[in-house]
């Protein structure tokens, strides 16, 4: 859960303030990413948007969140295939009042969990609770949609 009145831990890291040390494993000038400091899983990163974006909630269909979901998508799939080539993966947001800090941010895992029951926190729970696939965001998002979904 969200602790409000501190500083934005992401944007701090986005910004490079000195008071971070993360190494980022990739950035441009909209995204960056970085390692999960408390992994879940063989490979745990997390892509946000440099931009501050609170959640999911936030994200609203049309051709500028659906190109940066698409961009931090791409890169953490870029990460893991260089990282985890023979890794089953999985990417996607936990949604509120489940996200862990409120700026926006991809978990992008390679399997297998470690340990093995921290696969509980990245189950859906319906489409609007629980952990939210980028697809499905995706989807959600997308301005022009191709399939009828929802
Ligand atoms: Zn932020
Ligand atoms: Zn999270």
């Amino acid at each position: 859960m969200v602790e409000e009145g501190k500083p934005c831990v992401f944007c701090q890291i986005a910004n490079h303030s000195s008071s971070t040390r993360t190494d980022l494993l990739y950035s441009d000038e909209n995204v960056i990413a970085f390692r999960d400091i408390k992994p879940s899983a063989f490979r745990h990163y997390l892509v946000i948007p440099v931009h501050h974006i609170p959640t999911t909630r936030d994200l609203h269909r049309g051709p500028e969140d659906f190109q940066l979901v698409s961009h931090m998508l791409n890169v953490g799939q870029n990460l893991l295939f260089k990282d985890a080539p023979a890794s089953k993966v999985k990417f996607g947001f936990h949604q509120p009042p489940f996200n862990s800090v409120n700026h926006l941010h991809l978990h992008c895992l390679a399997l297998p969990f470690i340990p093995r029951w921290k696969c509980i926190k990245y189950w859906a729970l319906g489409s609007h609770c629980g952990f939210l696939e980028a697809k499905k965001l995706l989807e959600r998002i997308n301005p022009q949609p191709t399939t009828n979904s929802q």
